[in-house]
């Protein structure tokens, strides 16, 4: 079996036990076996391997994990996106276009489209991304958008609930009763996870109740969307039933934030539930912030991610969600970068993403940079030198 040192790195960061909550080592190398992290430690020490990449000092942090978009989707909404600017508010009413011309696509244009933004990802350093159903809608649009996401990404996630589809407007409950029969039994075998939007206008507390234990009882995990546009019972809905994550977070009350705080596991080591934020959405809706600092303040794991989806936030890049997180949601440098690779992976539920520890995936970055201070210090500037994924140069 052939082995991969990354040498000369100037500061990595492993996310693993140190001084710092980044665990950052200096002057180290990573060494890399069949795909995964086999030992991470000083350079001057590093074992001879059967190739060296000399990264002349840059900054290594573990590839981004961005556990929230929505890829699998036909056409732009840019032109709802200039009316946003111009003053018109941002309702979530923009979905119905998207699934209008989701269906109408073929499987090629959407397999071809979930490709070239998983590609687009993967040169800015995401080398986990959750993807969503959600612009399909009816049995067959759901489970063959979850069919070709599953080609691209083991974190699938039915989305079958995001909106209520024109042809049930008049009816919401019918429609929750075909996602929670037919829909859902085509979607689990290519879905991982089941998540609802939350939200007035969307889905009301207890239809997304009803839809979300659906989706257990056939051994789905939970996330949900929550307190995006107002504030609502979706955070303290997720925490009752053990979700993953509850997403968005701008209008927390203190019960919401005491709830997800309430989630900590009993060794210190962060919340069972995290909240993922996406600053994405806020910027591309001109809405508020979610506060991070008042969350991260109360214990809780705060992860980020780009929400990345045509209409609210059309963008893959976390490197500008990191820069984003830290002006405008009083994040440090550290805290946003660690929400961005350790923060998605506990909100995907996974352990072997996230870190640069033995044993874990060798998805690393390398920035052209000295220091993963540079991503918030230089925001809009593609830092992104070279992706290392499952220990494969990309
Ligand atoms: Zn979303």
């Amino acid at each position: 079996m052939s082995t991969l040192l990354v040498d000369n790195i100037g500061e990595l960061v492993t996310n693993g036990i140190g001084a710092d909550s980044l665990g950052i080592r200096r002057k180290a190398a990573v060494l890399v076996e069949e795909g995964q992290v086999a030992w991470v430690g000083p350079s001057a020490y590093a074992p001879v391997a059967d190739r060296r990449i000399d990264v002349g000092g840059a900054a290594v942090l573990p590839g981004f994990v961005d556990s929230h978009a929505h890829l699998v989707f036909a056409g732009d909404r840019a032109a709802e996106f200039a009316a946003r600017m111009a003053g018109e508010p941002y309702t979530g009413g923009g979905i119905r276009t998207t699934v209008g011309a989701t269906r109408a696509a073929t499987d090629g244009e959407l397999r071809a489209n979930v490709r070239r933004l998983c590609g687009e990802a993967l040169r800015q350093g995401t080398t986990t991304m959750e993807i969503k159903s959600g612009y399909g809608l009816s049995v067959a649009d759901e489970a063959r958008s979850l069919r070709i996401a599953a080609e691209s990404s083991s974190e699938t996630t039915f989305l079958g609930a995001h909106v209520v589809p024109a042809e049930y407007a008049d009816r919401p409950d019918d429609y929750v009763g075909l996602v929670c029969g037919p829909m859902l039994a085509a979607a689990a075998p290519h879905a991982k996870w089941i998540d609802v939007f939350c939200e007035r206008g969307a889905f009301d507390i207890d239809h997304a109740r009803a839809i979300l234990a659906c989706g257990q009882a056939v051994g789905l995990g939970v996330r949900l969307h929550a307190n995006q546009l107002g504030p609502g019972p979706g955070v303290q809905l997720g925490v009752e039933l053990g979700a993953a994550s509850v997403d968005h977070c701008t209008h927390l009350s203190d019960a919401d934030v005491d709830a997800l705080a309430g989630t900590a596991h009993s060794d210190g080591f962060g919340t069972r539930t995290v909240a993922t934020l996406l600053p994405g959405a806020d910027f591309s809706t001109r809405s508020p912030y979610p506060d991070a600092r008042r969350l991260l303040d109360a214990g809780v794991t705060v992860a980020l991610a780009t929400d990345c989806n045509p209409g609210s936030s059309y963008t893959s890049s976390m490197p500008f969600c990191i820069a984003l997180a830290v002006r405008e949601m009083r994040m440090t440098p550290a805290e946003a970068v660690w929400a961005a690779t350790a923060g998605g992976a506990r909100a995907l539920r996974r352990d072997d993403v996230g870190v640069l520890t033995p044993g874990a995936r060798a998805d690393l970055v390398v920035l052209d940079a000295p220091s993963y201070l540079h991503l918030a210090y230089r925001p809009g500037v593609p830092l992104i030198r070279q992706v290392i994924r499952n220990g494969v140069p990309q």
